[in-house]
């Protein structure tokens, strides 16, 4: 049987190795140390934020990002239907209520008509948010302009969930700095991994104190152990920033790879009739971290679920397009807001999309085996159903 070809596999260059080497010359294992401080430096500079801080995981960004908001018990936050389940949970550890926003068409992100509804809801009944978290799914920006106006007439702070977006733009502005907070993941399936860890940024210098003190156990300055606040233990480790040290150099490289294994999905499949890739929206340039196409079953024959059952048969691993939030056993009870009356985007999204190995170290052999499969699989059905209709 061939190798099972992985959704988003970690790819590591040849830089993190000597950085995590270091770490042990010096046996500097503990959390933090010096290649904290450098990765979140050439973090920051990368993306052309003031400061960063580095983190245990991009759950714990968010998450970090909404004390300082001061989201508390009772406080709403409006955020992305269509997404990962991580940028909803942190509103809940703090006693939240999300409300959900869908998505639009142009670029499967929060959708500024339904966004702008929900303020004038929120606006009639007393009850506006206390923030507003933006996801840049599978590698491309939201509206960010669009967005940062409605919520700016209503003075309400955006987080933008980078988390799946690093190394992409919005206008010539990297993806995760058009708000007052952005947040970074390095899980092992992102564009570039320390394993586990992310990141927050911000322009905000003191804000990002604060986000390293409750990180940091919310341990005050003293000699002794003194706390007066609830803190967390969220802060990375020496060893794995140097791992993120290493992945950040190679980060273009991981875009561009990333970006052609999408082309060459979209010349082999969008032939046929039914099949559409995921749009790139022309405000800005996504890093494709996941090739995402939709499938019309009507005209396909195939629905997602059937095709990613032949391509596992195949040893090859597919998976749907994220499950809306509102969608969710836990979630059913929030509010929801639909792109226009009577037309859920995420949820047709949902219905009709699949995503398709796209790992950067994806060789051109493997991906010629999934694009084999897909179009075999497009040819019997698409016969089957005009045979059928003759
Ligand atoms: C991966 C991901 C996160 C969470 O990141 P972790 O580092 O795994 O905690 C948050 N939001 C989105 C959209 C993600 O894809």
């Amino acid at each position: 049987m061939d190798q099972r070809i992985l959704l988003s596999p970690p790819h590591m260059g040849s830089l993190e190795r000597e950085y995590v080497e270091e770490a042990f010359r010096t046996n500097w294992i503990a959390p933090l140390g010096p290649n904290v401080d450098q990765f979140e430096r050439e973090l920051a500079e990368h993306v052309g934020s003031r400061g960063a801080v580095a983190l245990s995981s991009g759950t714990a960004a968010i998450h970090m990002a909404l004390r300082l908001l001061g989201v508390e018990r009772g406080d709403r936050v409006f955020v992305s239907t269509l997404t990962f389940i991580a940028s909803v949970n942190p509103i809940l550890y703090e006693g939240g209520e999300p409300v959900f926003i869908d998505s639009d068409r142009d670029s499967w992100n929060m959708s500024p008509a339904a966004l702008q509804r929900a303020f004038e809801d929120a606006q009639r009944i007393g009850r506006l948010p206390k923030a507003v978290i933006v996801v840049n799914l599978y590698g491309q920006s939201a509206d960010m302009d669009a967005i940062n106006e409605i919520c700016s007439r209503y003075d309400i702070p955006v987080i933008e969930d980078a988390a799946e977006s690093l190394g992409a733009t919005y206008k010539g502005r990297a993806s995760g700095t058009l708000s007052k907070f952005g947040i970074y993941s390095f899980n092992g399936n992102k564009i570039i991994t320390t394993s586990g860890g992310g990141m927050l940024v911000s322009d905000d210098l003191e804000a990002l104190g604060k986000a390293r003190f409750y990180a940091t156990q919310a341990r005050e300055q003293a000699l002794h152990y003194e706390h007066t606040e609830v803190g967390f233990n969220y802060r990375m480790s020496n060893i794995l920033a140097g791992v993120g040290r290493g992945q950040l150099k190679v980060l273009e490289e991981r875009v561009n790879a990333r970006r052609a294994v999408f082309e060459r999905y979209a010349h082999a499949l969008t032939k046929f009739d039914g099949v559409e890739m995921m749009p790139e929206a022309d405000f800005g340039r996504a890093n494709r971290w996941l090739t995402t196409l939709t499938l019309k079953p009507d005209v396909t024959g195939l629905t997602p679920t059937e095709l990613i059952e032949r391509l596992s048969k195949a040893n090859i691993e597919a998976r749907p397009v994220w499950k809306p939030m509102h969608m969710q056993p836990l979630l059913q009870q929030y509010a929801y807001y639909p792109h226009q009356d009577g037309e859920s985007v995420s949820e047709s999204l949902f219905q009709q999309g699949l995503c398709l190995p796209s790992g950067s170290s994806l060789t051109i052999a493997e991906q010629d085996r999934v694009i084999e499969v897909i179009q075999e699989s497009l040819y019997q059905t698409t016969r089957r159903m005009s045979h059928e209709s003759a």
